[in-house]
Formats: C-alpha cells, sequence, structure tokens
C-alpha cells in the first residue's frame, strides 16, 4: 500500500499528487480529521496558555489578569489588575497612598541558583533614581521585563561584578 503511494506521488502526470490532495481533503472532512483539527487547535491554544504562565510564573494570576506590584511605602508586595483609566503609581492598599509600582521578578539565589518563589524588587527606574537595580534579596540585577531565571543561564551579575556597558545617562 505505502509502496503503491509512493509510485502515485511519483508518477510523472501529476495524477498521483491530485490524489494525494483528494485524499487529503477526504481526511479532512471525516470525524478523524475534525479531531485533528481540535487537537491542533488545543496543542495551540495550551502553548499560548504556557508562554503566559512563563510570564507571569502564576496560573491565577495569568488567569485573572492580576500582576505583582510593589508599594514604595511599605515595601509590601499586592497583586493589582489595571483597569482602564489607570495612571501610575496606582492606589497601594498598604499605604493607602499612590505607591503601588510594577514589581520585578527576581528567581535568583545569592549562591546564582534559582528559587520557585521570587522576591519582588521595585526597580529604581519608575521612582526616577539614577542607576541600576540590585535585588535586596541575592544582590543581582534586576531590569525592567526580568528575565525568569533558567537553569544553566549565567547568573545576573552581583553590584560588585556590574560594569555598565555605557555610561549612565
Ligand atoms: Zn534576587
Amino acid at each position: 500500500m505505502s509502496a503503491f503511494a509512493f509510485v502515485q506521488f511519483r508518477s510523472p502526470d501529476g495524477q498521483g499528487v491530485a490524489k494525494m490532495f483528494e485524499k487529503l481533503n477526504r481526511f479532512w472532512q471525516t470525524i478523524g480529521g475534525k479531531i485533528a483539527a481540535v487537537v491542533i487547535i488545543a496543542a495551540g491554544v495550551a502553548l499560548m496558555g504556557y508562554n503566559v504562565r512563563n510570564f507571569t510564573r502564576s496560573e491565577g494570576a495569568a488567569l485573572s489578569g492580576e500582576r505583582p506590584y510593589i508599594c514604595a511605602e511599605t515595601g509590601k508586595t499586592f497583586a493589582y489588575k489595571i483597569k482602564m483609566g489607570d495612571t501610575f503609581p496606582v492606589e497601594s492598599p498598604h499605604s493607602g497612598k499612590r505607591t503601588g509600582y510594577h514589581a520585578e521578578a527576581c528567581y535568583w539565589t545569592k549562591d546564582g541558583k534559582i528559587k520557585p518563589e521570587p522576591t519582588y524588587v521595585l526597580l529604581n527606574k519608575y521612582l526616577n533614581k539614577p542607576g541600576p537595580t540590585f535585588c535586596p534579596d541575592c544582590g543581582r540585577l534586576v531590569v525592567p521585563q526580568n528575565p525568569p531565571g533558567i537553569p544553566g543561564d549565567k547568573p545576573p551579575p552581583t553590584q560588585a561584578e556590574y560594569k555598565p556597558e555605557r555610561p549612565e545617562l
């Protein structure tokens, strides 16, 4: 059967190719084809979900649209969902004032390993403070859209290791 299909495919008059497309078309029209389509779509959705989860590292937060925020006054973190018309900083439930800033997650430890629960860090940049931000827990560099730690990656530099590529503007 497979040898026959091969011969058909290779036939110079294109009949084999046409037959193949016809077969493919019939396949998509069958229930099996429909199931295959659903499986492909489901895989795509699952992959998208995985990316979102990778980004936030929290399934619950990803589903509700909440993001980690940090209160500049108390240093405490909270989850916040951006609403239409919000301006920054947002109101912090800890201070009752507009001292809530987007928090960057740091997954590194002092000895360059990855921890499952991140430390949430408030970037100097958001407070209009000069200079890079170093994590208060591990002392390593934290940047906007801080990348999650991946095992085997070189950990971000500590303050002592850090050499700016160009002078601070
Ligand atoms: Zn850290």
